[in-house]
Order: structure tokens, then C-alpha cells, then sequence
């Protein structure tokens, strides 16, 4: 009797503990995603209005014009249907805010660009997507690791290349718990749900608002 009863509570033990972990393994993945973008790159950062950072990156980051024109050039092709949706995604916004925001254009020559798509095969590293990068006197370079995306969903690749396209404007960032929210997190998919915006989120409009419109 007293036999049995300790061979059920060790396995009641036993099954709890195996619960426990595999939720634990499972709901950490969930909340955590893929990241975008590899470890050493540089998110914009919002210039503060005094700060020493303001006068650091005052303009800096951002691969608009004083015309509030980004200009992007895909000379390879990569993905044209994607950073075409992302380009629409954007543009959305400025027609929203009645043209008083920024438009993303497309452009056949790198002399007019102020954006320039790269596709890059990093199969030895598939764990980053894409990138943005400022390069100082332009263009600046979005890059897309084609060995990592190839294999993913044209959704996926939709909301990579609206992501970028949101760091060329001068986007940070967003806090995970904006999942859903915002396409500016670090990783995807986000939250239970395992949420792949493919359009902007109310925060991204926001943000937009604030930061373009005026
Ligand atoms: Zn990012």
C-alpha cells in the first residue's frame, strides 16, 4: 500500500517536472522568435532634443532626403515583390497623413539612390535575416541574407523587408510586448500566437506620426 502510494507520487513528480520543462522550452521559443538582424548591427537612435547623443546622430540614420524622399535601388532583384510591399507599406502612411510624411521610391540607377538593396548568401550564418546600415555619404545598404530567407515564407519576407525598410527611416526598436503592435521588434514571430505582421502596427503609425509628419 504504502509501496504504491510512493510510486504514484514519484510519478506525479516525474510528469509534472516533464510538463514544466517542455512548456518552459516551449513558450520561451514562442515569446523569443528568430532575431532579424545579426548581433553588431546598429539600430538607429532617436536623437534627444539636448543630449550629446542629439548632436551625434542628429541626422543621422535615416536614409531620407531633406525632400523627405527615401530613394531605393534593388540593382540584383532580391526579393522585388517584398521590398515592393514594404515600400507600399510605408507609403500607406504618408498617403494616411495626406503627403506630409516620406515617400519611398523606386530608382534604376545607384547615383540616385539614397537605399541600396544587397543580397548576400550567408549560409555559414543563417541565424540573422537582413540589416540596415548607415554609410555615411550614401547610399546606405540594406542587406538581405538570401540563404536564411530563402527557405522562409513569402510573409516572413514581407515583414523582413517592411522591418528594414522601417530602420531606413529612423526607426529603433520596439519592446516585444508591442508584439503585434509594431513591426519594429527584434525577432520574429512574436508572442503565442507566433504573430508575422506584414503591416505596420498602430505603434509603427505612431511613431510615424511624431517623427515624419508635421
Ligand atoms: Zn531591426
Amino acid at each position: 500500500m504504502r509501496k504504491t502510494a510512493l510510486l504514484l507520487a514519484s510519478v506525479a513528480i516525474a510528469v509534472l517536472l516533464a510538463s514544466g520543462v517542455a512548456l518552459g522550452v516551449t513558450s520561451s521559443k514562442q515569446r523569443s522568435g528568430h532575431p532579424i538582424e545579426p548581433e553588431w548591427m546598429d539600430e538607429p537612435v532617436a536623437a534627444q532634443e539636448g543630449s550629446v547623443q542629439a548632436s551625434l546622430f542628429g541626422g543621422h540614420w535615416t536614409s531620407v532626403t531633406p525632400e523627405e524622399t527615401l530613394y531605393y535601388y534593388n540593382p540584383e532583384k532580391v526579393y522585388p515583390t517584398a521590398v515592393g510591399h514594404g515600400a507600399g507599406a510605408w507609403n500607406a502612411l504618408d498617403t494616411r497623413f495626406k503627403g506630409r510624411g516620406v515617400r519611398l521610391i523606386k530608382v534604376y540607377s545607384a547615383a540616385k539612390a539614397t537605399v541600396r538593396i544587397d543580397g548576400i548568401r550567408d549560409c555559414m550564418d543563417r541565424s540573422w535575416f537582413a540589416f540596415a546600415q548607415n554609410l555615411m555619404g550614401a547610399p546606405d545598404r540594406l542587406g538581405v541574407n538570401t540563404c536564411a530567407l530563402n527557405r522562409q515564407s513569402a510573409k516572413l519576407r514581407q515583414h523582413v523587408l517592411t522591418h528594414e525598410l522601417g530602420h531606413h527611416l529612423g526607426s529603433g526598436h520596439q519592446r516585444m510586448r508591442l508584439c503585434g503592435k509594431s513591426i519594429m521588434l527584434r525577432s520574429v514571430p512574436c508572442g503565442r500566437k507566433r504573430i508575422v505582421l506584414t503591416k505596420l502596427g498602430v505603434r509603427d503609425a505612431t511613431w510615424y506620426q511624431n517623427r515624419w509628419v508635421r
